[in-house]
């Protein structure tokens, strides 16, 4: 965004979209800048491995503790870039502060080398190892700055990596401010570094550099950036879009769903990657919970301020709430109801848009497939569960589901066939704060898992030793001595023995 860039051109200009008021800046990197960076952090990274996973950690508790010191700051700082409510603020906070404390008391077991079975039992073993990649990188949105350029950047580092992150440039400040704590925990400054800038400028330089990138962003761009990364042949996550579908059948307790459903709707004003924008709502009930969900949106407080009175806060930009308006505008032109909002709150200011229900959307509409990204919602009649999954999986997308059925087995066998990286159950965000359990998307909602064990050990690289007796020149020579019928059969009877015998396969 080239209105984000100061006259000179030298830093970006940081303005919070829910009052225009100007809140900071930060330098631009060039492209020398980041190939720089990258050298620093690769010079630092070796001793940072060698250090070992208790000096590492201890960095990462220092640092955690310092959030919770400096919480005013951090909740200060992500609302004034983003204009998001400050419990919205504080959840990214905890939810750093939970990914530190989950890889700092599980980090270890999943890096730990491994004893595997070798190539027969009692004359080969084997041993994994897991290695770091080496220098790291990170290209992160918008809509969680602090959450999404540090949190990701913890097991990376726990696993002995050196880190450097490009944040959204249009957020710069939280990654800045997660950044400065770091070092401010015992971090060598080398190991953590930001490069800011726009996306292609200083995003393909970073990718030029590094020995993995994670990718946080729309799937437009992870295509961009899966073909940079498979160009160097280096290994990458991305993590992209949803179009996130809910299923509520005839059971379901509605006055909870309806809460379940302004979650998963609502929350950060729509700009969540896992938040539901369509529901499909048993035919028998919809009516009544199209009722109920308009009377509770409707009583939502909207605005921004630094006190916890607000639940729903702004749009990141004038030209995001366009974006997202658009969607709106074509639906209700072409036919669609709005049940409730559709229409921007020019009265808070020009990035607020009213929390927005619709029915009767259809495939013409680019609000039925698209992502919108916005505090808009679908609603569609379905006849049961059959019609209901069959809705939810046809998408392009498949990073999240919501499932409300008011029976715990019935929401179980659901869930099991709905095609997404994730399912709720009675829950609509849940699983961002499940840190043990892996969080990714399928189809066009990306590759790669955080959290749980694949979140950090995606951070390394296996490294495998295999070992043989010496005895006839090991494993091989011992192979090269079958040279009769009656040999090769004694082997093959000794193969299938192995087979038969428990605990040596
Ligand atoms: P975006 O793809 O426009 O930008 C993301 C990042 O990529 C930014 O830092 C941007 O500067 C950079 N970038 C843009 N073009 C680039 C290029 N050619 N090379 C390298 N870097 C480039 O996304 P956004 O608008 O900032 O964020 C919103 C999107 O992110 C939504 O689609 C949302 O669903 C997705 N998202 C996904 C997750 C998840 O975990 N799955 C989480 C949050 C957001």
């Amino acid at each position: 965004m080239s209105s984000l860039v100061a006259p000179d051109g030298a830093e970006l200009v940081v303005h919070n979209p829910a009052t225009g008021e100007r809140v900071g800046s930060v330098q631009r990197a060039s492209a020398a800048d980041v190939r720089n960076a990258a050298a620093r952090a690769r010079r630092a990274q070796p001793d940072w491995h060698k250090a070992g996973i208790h000096r590492r950690a201890k960095v990462l508790s220092r640092f955690h503790d310092l959030l919770f010191e400096r919480e005013e700051e951090v909740l200060d700082t992500i609302q004034r870039e983003t204009g998001k409510p400050r419990r919205e603020a504080l959840v990214e906070l905890l939810t750093v502060a939970g990914t530190a404390s989950y890889y700092l008391a599980h980090g270890s077991r999943h890096l730990a080398e491994e004893s595997h079975s070798g190539a027969t039992p009692f004359i080969t073993g084997a041993r994994v190892i897991r290695r770091p990649h080496g220098v790291t990188g990170f290209i992160t949105p918008w809509n969680y700055p602090f959450i999404l350029s540090i949190a990701d950047a913890l097991p990376a580092l726990l696993a002995g990596n050196s880190v450097v992150i490009k944040p959204s440039e249009v957020t710069p400040l939280s990654a800045d401010l997660g950044v400065r704590l770091l070092v401010h925990a015992g971090l060598d400054e080398d190991l953590v570094q930001l490069v800011h800038g726009e996306g292609p400028e200083v995003g393909e330089p970073l990718i030029a550099e590094v020995d993995y990138i994670g990718f946080t962003g729309s799937a437009a761009t992870g295509r961009k950036i899966a073909v940079a990364a498979g160009e160097r042949l280096i290994p990458h996550s991305l993590e992209l879009g949803g179009k996130n579908p809910m299923v509520i059948l005839e059971r379901a307790p509605l006055d909870e769903a309806v809460d379940g459903l302004l979650t998963g709707a609502f929350y950060n004003s729509g700009q969540t990657c896992i938040a539901i924008e369509r529901a499909y709502v048993h035919e028998s009930i919809f009516d009544d919970f199209v009722e109920r969900a308009r009377r509770k949106v409707e009583g939502l407080r909207l605005g921004y301020s630094l006190a916890w009175d607000i639940d729903m806060g702004c749009m990141i930009s004038r030209e995001h709430a366009d974006k997202v308006m658009s969607h709106v505008e074509e639906a209700d032109s072409k036919g669609a109801e709005i049940v409730t909002g559709g229409d921007r709150r020019t009265d808070l200011g020009e990035t607020f848009i009213a929390p927005t229900l619709l029915t009767g959307v259809d495939e013409s509409m680019a609000l039925c497939r698209q992502e919108t990204f916005g505090p808009v919602v679908s609603l569609y009649p379905v006849s049961g569960a059959e019609e209901a999954v069959e809705r939810a999986n046809d998408s392009a997308y498949g990073l999240n589901a919501s499932v409300w059925t008011g029976t715990d087995a019935v929401s179980q066998a659901i869930a099991r066939r709905i095609d997404t990286g994730s399912v709720h159950i009675n829950s609509s965000l849940l699983i961002y704060n499940s840190f043990d359990v892996p969080m990714g998307g399928v189809k066009q909602s990306g590759v790669g898992r955080r959290h749980g064990s694949e979140g950090i050990q995606r951070f390394t690289r296996t490294h495998s030793i295999v070992s043989s007796v010496t005895t006839g020149g090991g494993y091989e020579g011992i192979l090269s001595k079958i040279d009769s019928p009656k040999r090769a059969r004694m082997l093959s009877k000794a193969f299938k023995l192995t087979r038969r015998i428990p605990g040596l396969r």
